[in-house]
């Protein structure tokens, strides 16, 4: 065990409420890229850059477009929880940690066993149709051709994620400033705190154990207790 890793783990040892916020390097460990980063789809050939495609204005306007991106970059059928969602839905099991707050998509907390996951951009797993509101799933989405049609009533269906334009969900940040300003530990990985809103949310943090791990340098100076630049998964598989 790394120096770090058995700090982490006595921190986590003398704790019975954790809370965990996750950016795109809990993912990218699975195989997810980021986006954001500069080996991720910035770099890949399309029309438009990712943040374009990615807004409430091009879905609208060019849904065709929207949906192919989508398919293609924002569907990953087989990425699989990699050991940092294995080992988080473990804590929860433990009673140690209260809660997962994540920026990601992609559902791998839940398909690990997590169960009190709040999801800031939502979620592939939720589709719906922009008339008729009915439910339709991942495969769905994924076998989907040109702008997903409701089975139903032949609308638009929707995938649940918060587009660049949209605003997030009020109950679900709520929760997440209850849970964060409630925690006696708060973990955050895989996240520059660049995106926002992560480096707001860390400030209704009380408490006198404050984490980062994330493989590079983070841009905001938190006061951590504690920081990690290593991989998440590789730091967590050790405690
Ligand atoms: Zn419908």
């Amino acid at each position: 065990m790394t120096q770090s890793a058995e700090k982490l783990k006595e921190l986590v040892d003398g704790s019975d409420n954790i809370v965990f916020f996750g950016g795109a390097g809990v993912s990218t460990e699975s195989g997810i890229p980021d986006f954001r980063s500069t080996d991720g789809l910035y770099h890949q050939q399309y029309d438009y850059p990712p943040e374009t495609i990615l807004s409430h204005t091009f879905y609208e306007s060019k849904p065709e477009e929207f949906f192919r991106f989508y398919r293609a970059k924002l569907l990953a059928p087989s990425a699989k929880p990699n050991p940092a969602h294995v080992k988080l839905a473990e804590l929860e099991r433990q009673r140690k940690l209260k809660a997962v707050i994540t920026q990601n998509i992609d559902g791998l907390h839940q398909a690990a066993g997590s169960r009190e996951v709040l999801e800031l951009h939502g979620s592939v797993h939720r589709n719906y149709c922009e008339k008729c509101g009915k439910f339709h799933d991942f495969d769905f989405m994924l076998h989907s051709e040109g702008v997903p049609r409701c089975t139903a009533c032949g609308g638009r269906v929707k995938p649940d994620v918060v587009l660049y334009e949209e605003g997030l969900d009020m109950e679900t940040m709520e929760r997440a400033v209850r849970f964060i300003s409630e925690a006696d530990m708060l973990i955050i990985g895989g996240t520059s705190l660049n995106v926002y809103p992560a480096a707001g949310l860390i400030r209704y943090y009380r408490g006198r154990k404050l984490v980062l791990i994330n493989k590079s340098a983070v841009a905001a100076d938190l006061n951590a207790d504690l920081v990690i630049t290593e991989p998440i998964g590789e730091t967590l598989v050790q405690i």
